[in-house]
């Protein structure tokens, strides 16, 4: 059976664990060629290894590079590694922080709005704008950028983190131009907006702070939180040519949390 990624170059960021990790298995077992990024070494030679175990044959290739998305010459340097692949067809723009310290409006320090702003929003334009570069350097036809928003760009959090939710905003409104600017060269940008996930970005901000959980938890119809892997199935379909009539959504994946009241 053809994969649904078969033939396909992608670029992942924050490949490292959670969302990024799930997808880039999902994508090895589609057939496609997978440049895993991350800004941590460490976490991405950990998950290089699972990936490998999870997906032992695969027909595409696997490398990693060290990326931090808050830096144009790194990301740069990512596109043009998978140049030499023949280029790039999928951009998945999925690092992100929220920062322990970000916080209500009296709360959040410049320090921490701007690192939040280079790495959610900066992050999420530069690999966009190379994927775009690359995407016509090789003449393509086609090709899918799915940049990470989340449901805070939607509906206010009870728990509030001004920074974050600002930059998730922005990526919205940024995906969704550079959707209409590109659709008649056949590059489709789309906005995916997940609920809060059972991930190490979610668990470190709850910490063991019940109270904090509950009042998050307590808005899902489903009862629980997301999974990473829901996530990733979602960006397989939008990468892939099943999607081809999709583009500029905010896709949110969220088991109903935003039409819940
Ligand atoms: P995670 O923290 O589990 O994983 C994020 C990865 O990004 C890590 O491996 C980290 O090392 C990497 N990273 C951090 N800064 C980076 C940088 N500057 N350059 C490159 N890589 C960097 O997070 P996750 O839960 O898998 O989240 C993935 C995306 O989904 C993020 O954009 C996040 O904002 C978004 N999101 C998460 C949730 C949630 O509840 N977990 C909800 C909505 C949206």
């Amino acid at each position: 059976m053809v994969g649904r990624l078969e033939g396909k170059n992608a670029i992942v960021t924050g490949a490292g664990g959670g969302v990024g990790l799930e997808t880039v298995i999902l994508m090895l077992q589609e057939g496609a060629s997978v440049l895993m990024t991350d800004v941590s070494a460490s976490a991405l030679e950990n998950a290089l290894s699972k990936a490998k175990e999870v997906v032992p044959q695969h027909p595409g290739r696997v490398e990693t590079q060290v990326v931090d998305v808050s830096k144009e010459a790194d990301v740069e340097a990512a596109v043009d590694r998978i140049d030499s692949w023949g280029g790039v067809d999928v951009m998945f723009n999925n690092a992100g922080i929220m920062h322990p310290k970000d916080g209500d409006s009296e709360e959040c320090p410049d320090s921490i709005w701007d690192l939040t702003m280079n790495i959610n929003v900066k992050g999420v334009w530069y690999g966009s704008k190379h994927a775009v570069r690359s995407l016509r350097k090789h003449g393509k036809k086609s090709g899918s950028i799915i940049n990470t928003a989340s449901i805070v760009a939607l509906v206010g959090a009870a728990t509030p983190q001004v920074a974050y939710t600002a930059s998730k905003g922005a990526v919205l409104a940024l995906t969704r131009e550079l959707a209409i600017v590109h659709a008649r060269e056949g590059y489709r940008f789309n906005s995916l907006c997940p609920a809060p996930l059972n991930t190490p970005m979610l668990q470190s901000f709850l910490g063991d702070d019940k109270a904090k959980r509950l009042r998050r938890e307590i808005h899902f119809p489903t009862g629980r939180f997301g999974e990473a892997i829901e996530q990733a199935h979602a960006v397989i379909f939008l990468a892939s040519d099943e999607s081809s009539f999709v583009n500029a959504t905010d896709f949110v994946v969220d088991g109903g949390l935003t039409k819940a009241y």
